[in-house]
């Protein structure tokens, strides 16, 4: 009898996202129709937010000295008041989410303490900001779903969230059927060296099986054997960012100045980079650092996130981009109407903008703080947002709070606003976001392969716009900090459109400070080179 073999590993053809080998068990994700919107939160989440809370507290005050024990009962004596819980029922009759009424409540209490005669009184307010910060962790809405460590996601898209809330120290990696290289989470991924191959149709595997995503060459192996499964975790990200303390600051062939700083996606990223080797942080996208509703809402946190992120930069720019929320970054707790996103939501929201603006404010005296507006259209978008800023640093002045106003400037991503650049007369800034610029010029979403930023049909129209907005741009700080900045492939067609700082994934670096040495000014090749 002819013995049967195994069936040979099955390669499928798809495309890279993201460099890197991975294998592992397969976790198939739901689709996205199966998940539910989250429901909006109301009393009953506030109260349940709040016995978490007590809870939280009785363990605490279990063996802590008698100084901690009289604040804790405080502070549990402040959540079982009843008005405090009426006051925060009204804000949510009214219909205000469970999340901000509770903030607008604690706030208050906070103000009338800080007016207070008595200073025992005045000092009381530090442990009301702790325990509206306890609440809220305990109100952070639908917790996103998580899947095993080292495993290999599979499915037709992926959430930003979810690619956040994972812990990939263990390896793992992400084949999707649909999805593009210009999403969000194919960024992510690219920035923590989680390999990611997209648009490799639906194909048939299930759960707990072992396969292969080969970021470099764009496949995924399927049917692999007992040898081939065992798990390749990818090799770690390289730990410097670049191997000179120039401060960013790189010549071209023939000597002009450009400047090279960094994009930011979560905080932490920093850790392994040393500032002296770079200009700066030329974006941080900050809804990734600021992931639920309950994180928008919540000033100390903010606050506590950006300051670290200041205080590493040394005096370097810091350029904090404000919450650029909608479309395929939704924020996990808020329910928004789909076509509203970057600063439109903010200013559907002003909540969530505010309580950023403060956060923000506060944190400008702990380094070069610069502020992002994204996806901004018109030149009364900034002028609105500047007057939020104003507006909450004249209430921290009556309250005696430390801040200061930072320069407030745009990305330019929307082409309506790249062709009008010398109209925005009160942005303090530009950087150019060619990966929107990709997107909304040719009419196509963001998940469609062929439109990405980098795709070879379409750079020529970005960079024909992002030529003509230079030259509008009058004499204002301007950088780019989309996709294409990290391409080495097109470094001399923007130097050769003018511009003079790249912002760029921290693992860009190398190659795009040797394309940059490698060039004129002009973009024209060095001789030799
Ligand atoms: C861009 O659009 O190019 C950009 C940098 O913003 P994001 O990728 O976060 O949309
Ligand atoms: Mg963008």
């Amino acid at each position: 009898m002819k013995k049967r073999s195994m069936a040979a590993p099955l390669r499928l053809k798809a495309t890279s996202a993201s460099p890197g080998v991975a294998s592992g068990p397969v976790y198939i994700a739901e689709p996205p129709a199966a998940v539910s919107q989250p429901a909006a939160l109301g009393h009953l989440e506030l109260a349940t937010a709040i016995e978490t809370a007590i809870n939280e507290l009785q363990n605490l005050a279990i063996g802590s000295d008698a100084e901690s024990g009289d604040i804790i009962d405080f502070q549990i004596e402040v959540l079982r008041d009843p008005t405090i819980v009426e006051m925060a029922g009204a804000r949510i009759n009214a219909g205000e989410n469970a999340i901000f009424a509770w903030v607008g409540t604690l706030d208050g209490y906070v103000r009338e303490l800080e007016s207070a005669e008595e200073e025992q009184l005045r000092a009381r307010g530090v442990d009301i900001l702790d325990i509206k910060n306890r609440v809220l962790a305990a109100l952070t809405g639908t917790p996103v779903e998580d899947f095993p460590i080292g495993s290999i996601y599979v499915g037709k898209d992926m959430e930003p969230s979810r690619f956040l809330a994972h812990d990939w120290s263990a390896g793992g990696g992400i084949a999707l059927y649909a999805g593009s290289a210009a999403g969000h989470v194919a960024l992510l991924a690219r920035s923590r060296s989680v390999p990611m191959v997209i648009g490799a149709g639906r194909f048939a595997t299930a759960a707990g099986q072992h396969i292969r995503v080969d970021g470099d060459a764009g496949v995924v192996v399927l049917q692999l054997d007992s040898q081939s499964a065992a798990p390749i975790r990818p090799t770690p990200p390289v730990a410097s960012a670049g191997p000179a303390a120039d401060n960013g600051i790189l010549r071209t062939k023939d000597g002009s100045q450009i400047l090279l700083s960094i994009n930011l996606n979560a905080p932490d990223e920093i850790d392994g980079i040393i500032a002296a080797t770079v200009a700066g942080i030329g974006l941080m996208r900050s809804e990734f650092a600021v992931t639920s509703l309950a994180d928008a809402a919540n000033e100390e946190k903010q606050f506590a996130i950006y300051r670290r992120v200041l205080e590493w930069a040394d005096g370097r720019p810091v350029t904090i981009r404000m919450l650029d929320i909608g479309g395929d970054k939704p924020l996990t707790g808020l329910l928004a109407s789909p076509e509203l996103r970057g600063i439109r939501l903010l200013f559907a929201q002003p909540k969530i903008a505010r309580v950023q603006a403060r956060s923000l404010l506060r944190a400008a005296i702990f380094g070069n703080l610069r502020v992002m507006l994204p996806m901004v259209t018109f030149p009364s978008d900034v002028d609105q947002m500047r007057q939020i800023f104003r507006e909450e640093a004249a209430e921290f002045t009556h309250r005696g709070v430390p801040h200061r106003l930072p320069p407030i400037g745009m990305m330019v991503e929307v082409p309506a606003a790249a062709l009008m650049l010398d109209q925005f007369e009160t942005a303090d800034f530009f950087s150019f976001g060619t990966n929107d610029l990709a997107h909304h010029l040719t009419a196509s979403t963001r998940n469609d392969v062929e439109f990405g930023a980098c795709s070879e049909k379409v750079v020529p129209a970005v960079l024909r716009l992002l030529a003509y907005a230079v030259k509008i741009a009058g004499s204002k700080p301007l950088s780019i900090c989309g996709d294409l900045a990290g391409d080495p492939r097109k470094t001399a067609e923007l130097l050769s459109a003018g511009i003079r700082h790249f912002s760029v994934a921290p693992a860009q670096l190398p190659a795009i400070r040797s394309a940059i040495g490698g060039l004129n000014a002009d973009g024209t090749k060095a001789a030799g080179e």
